[in-house]
């Protein structure tokens, strides 16, 4: 039986967060809340006289992009006008890039769970948003806000051949886009879009099979069972000695399925020519250079520093350099408290911390703990003054008020029990209170010294040194069992 490799490639669409549209000087605003049409004017609107003037803004966002990516910049770029029909469109065209792109030939790093992987990039241009369609029953409505808002398409080369590489280099390019902030790239909103282009070929084959483009991905976990999805449907076909259909397909979510939209389009069907009412758009290669110095340290160069600095393992790294903000917060706790481990720092942020932001859906830049308060609380727990259970408890409490740990240690009496005097009495009095218990233990059931740890613990009101009770603990049942064995 043959066994399939999916060779995968992907266009993405980020529309870019400029002030103004690509060709006018409309507000960009937020499509999914503003009220329709309250952007539009003659120009994004496609009024017949008027001229489009190239937003430099949005070429500056695109350039940095470009660089990021490791693209080669071309001196000379030339819009050009993709004609065809659609209401949203009142055009007739839109305006974008075609034969002489922006930037070309790049790539992006990334590490998956599988290892490291470079997928090249083919193309990086910019074109312009249409407008958006809502379907009523019986009519349809068309708000022009979005026509005309810079966007920008990034074109990988078919490198991915697992749903894996395809979900890592979307978050990547996500956050990469983030830390450029050129972009929200928030894809519930469909400010970036993801298109799927899927192929299977045997294994080790360097040819490339028919391919699907898969549409309609609103989040990262439609994108990929859609392609797991494409990837099955595909290697049935083949199985059978079938051929794949070249075209569009749309991914159901409510059914799981992927729909044929229509046989895919060439190129010729768009009658592409230079746009007459653009000039060449030429870049100055000084403005370029300036562009590529003032870039932000990088998600990858990020990583690469976390581990090396702060002797986090590649994985921890890539958790807290996804986001820059969370970063930025991690490096100021580590900043604030350097006799704290950074490792315990990293694992209560992306562990406790993580869960309490996510829970009540708040960014960290909004987050009531400030850095400081954060690794207080952590080397509280490093030293031993207060024990894990005890900073999960004090963590909730400051994510609530913003306190200060401290105080509340203080005000609950949350303070660790170290004394071993102290914590001895503790184990003697839950022994004594509960004899029925210990015989049970010494008949064989071992497994109830766990339970008697518990009631030490319920004893101390959870404030006890987890480790000296269990030491304790296992101490004064093992004198138990002598006395009782001498006194037989
Ligand atoms: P278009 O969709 O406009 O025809 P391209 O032919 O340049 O554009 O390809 C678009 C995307 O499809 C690219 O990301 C490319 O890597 C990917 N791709 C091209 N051929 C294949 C293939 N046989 N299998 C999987 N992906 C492919
Ligand atoms: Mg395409
Ligand atoms: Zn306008």
């Amino acid at each position: 039986m043959p066994s399939f490799e999916p060779v995968i490639g992907l266009e993405v669409h980020a529309e870019l967060a400029t002030l103004s549209k690509m060709f006018c000087g409309c507000p960009v605003v937020d499509s999914t809340n503003a009220e329709p049409n309250s952007s539009v004017c003659e120009i994004c609107t496609g009024m017949p006289g008027t001229l489009p003037v190239i937003n430099q803004r949005a070429v500056e966002f695109a350039l940095r992009v470009a660089l990021a990516l490791n693209c080669d910049i071309a001196e000379t770029s030339v819009f050009a006008r993709k004609n065809y029909f659609y209401p949203d469109l009142p055009k007739g065209f839109q305006i974008s890039q075609y034969e002489m792109p922006l930037a070309q030939n790049g790539w992006l790093d990334f590490e998956t769970e599988d290892g490291d992987r470079r997928i090249r990039i083919r193309r990086v241009h910019l074109e312009e948003d249409t407008g958006k369609l809502l379907h009523r029953e019986g009519y349809s409505l068309v708000d022009f806000n979005r026509s005309g808002v810079p966007l920008l398409e990034i074109v990988s080369e078919p490198d991915m051949h697992s749903t894996e590489d395809v979900k890592v280099f979307a978050t990547s390019l996500r956050s990469l886009l983030r830390y450029l902030e050129v972009s929200s790239a928030d894809m519930e909103k469909g400010i970036v879009r993801f298109e799927a282009n899927v192929s299977l070929r045997s294994k080790g084959s360097q040819d490339l099979g028919t391919r699907t483009e898969v549409k309609n991905l609103n989040s990262f976990r439609a994108m990929v069972k859609a392609l797991e999805y494409e990837i099955e449907r595909q290697g049935q076909i083949l199985m059978q000695g079938g051929e794949v259909q070249q075209e569009t397909v749309g991914w159901d979510e409510t059914r799981g399925v992927t729909v044929p939209q229509r046989s895919k389009e060439e190129a010729h069907d768009y009658r592409y020519f230079p746009e007459p009412d653009l000039p060449p758009l030429q870049i100055d290669p000084a403005w370029v250079d300036r562009i590529r110095n003032e870039l932000p340290e990088l998600p990858g160069a990020k990583r690469a520093r976390f581990v090396s600095k702060y002797h986090l393992t590649p994985y921890a790294a890539a958790l807290l350099v996804e986001e820059r903000p969370v970063a930025d917060y991690f490096e100021a706790a580590v900043a604030h408290d350097p006799g704290t481990s950074p490792t315990k720092i990293a694992n209560w942020l992306t562990g406790e911390y993580f869960g309490l932001l996510n829970l009540a859906g708040v960014e960290i830049d909004r987050s009531k703990v400030s850095p400081q308060s954060f690794a207080e609380l952590v080397a509280m727990v490093e030293r031993e003054d207060i024990n894990a259970t005890s900073g999960k408890v004090v963590l909730e409490e400051i994510f609530e008020t913003g306190g200060s740990p401290i105080e509340i240690v203080e005000a609950r009496g949350l303070a660790q029990i170290n004394d071993p005097q102290a914590i001895m009495d503790l184990v003697n009095q839950v022994l004594g209170e509960n004899p029925k218990q210990v015989e049970q233990y010494f008949a064989g059931k071992t497994t109830i010294s766990q339970w008697l740890f518990g009631q030490v613990m319920r004893a101390a009101g959870g404030r006890a040194n987890p480790a000296l009770v269990r030491a304790n603990l296992e101490q004064a049942l093992k004198n138990l069992e002598e006395s009782c064995r001498s006194g037989e």
